[in-house]
């Protein structure tokens, strides 16, 4: 299965870096939206993703020129998916946004195209049905600020074709990604399994007043060599996210130290706007 022309749909926060990291790989790519505007200012944001492809990667001037020419852009899903060999969606993480999506999608787009999803948190399972063509359908998981944080977790659900799965993996490898293979679908992948429950604990021993912030960090950075804690991590990933899954967990339980946890991140860092690395202060000061 040769992939050469590939379709972002969604040019968000992740789908952008996505279409911008393929093309720089040599992809053609098709980046797809709901309309022209949306579109517009996705290519204004590959002038800025240019920059740090140029800081971080030592990119040069005239690869960054090829790379921008290799992307095109559609607000029309059967002119954005025409030749696609792979189309990698990067629609909000809204399971209605999402089926709506595919319903679409498997009208117009070739027999032969691949459908990836970058969901977070959804199965892929949850849409195969969906896709019109579960065989070919899996999940290709990036993180945020993908050019640096390369990783690529790959996971299928139980109908997913292994030979497509092993196109995933070798393709992702082909855009500098370090694939990351699941055996079986998981909830967070390996990332979020391994990481969530590391911050929660953390901020357990802090509102549960064991420790402070520093010692926590120190103690997990001293005891497994990490160079950073998880107060260090949590002002990197956005104190807005913790919060929000404190909320919802709060909510749905009722546990008291959840609930406490709730009010200890919006007195001390919410409400004063301290976000973490995005507003210059968090757990610590940037
Ligand atoms: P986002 O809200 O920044 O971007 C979503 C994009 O999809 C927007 O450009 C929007 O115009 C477009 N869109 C909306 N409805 C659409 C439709 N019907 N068809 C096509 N495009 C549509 O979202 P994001 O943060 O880029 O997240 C996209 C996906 O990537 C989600 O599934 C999310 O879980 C996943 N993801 C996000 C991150 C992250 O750090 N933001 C990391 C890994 C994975």
């Amino acid at each position: 299965m040769d992939i050469k022309n590939v379709t972002v749909a969604g040019s968000g926060v992740l789908g952008y870096q996505i279409a911008f990291q393929c093309a720089f790989h040599g992809y053609n790519v098709t980046v797809y939206d709901i309309n022209d505007e949306v579109l517009a200012n996705a290519k204004a944001k590959f002038d800025i993703l240019a920059e740090a492809f140029k800081r971080d990667l030592n990119a040069s001037q005239s690869q960054l020129e090829e790379t921008k020419a290799r992307l095109a852009y559609s607000a029309d899903l059967a002119v954005a998916t025409k030749d696609a060999d792979l189309m990698i969606e990067a629609v909000p993480e809204s399971p209605q946004i999402k089926i709506d999506f595919y319903h679409k999608l498997a009208k117009v787009a070739p027999e032969k195209t691949i459908f990836v999803t970058n969901s977070s948190t959804l199965l892929p399972s949850q849409f195969a049905n969906e896709t019109g063509r579960p065989a070919k359908f899996l999940a290709l998981h990036f993180a945020n600020e993908i050019w640096k944080h390369n990783t690529a977790e790959v996971m299928g659900h139980p109908a997913t074709d292994k030979q497509v799965f092993d196109t995933i993996v070798s393709f992702a490898k082909t855009i500098g990604m370090v694939a990351l293979p699941l055996h079986k679908e998981q909830p967070g992948y390996i990332v979020n399994s391994l990481l969530v429950p590391l911050l929660t604990a953390a901020t357990n021993l802090l509102v549960g007043g064991v420790s402070d912030a520093e010692t926590i960090d120190r103690t997990w950075m001293v005891a497994t060599g990490a160079p950073l804690g998880p107060f260090a991590i949590l002002d990197v990933v956005g104190i807005t996210t913790a919060y929000n899954i404190n909320k919802m967990a709060a909510e749905a339980t009722n546990d008291p130290l959840k609930v406490k946890t709730v009010a200890y991140l919006k007195e001390n860092f919410i409400d004063k706007n301290k976000l973490g690395v995005s507003t210059g202060e968090g757990f610590y000061t940037y």
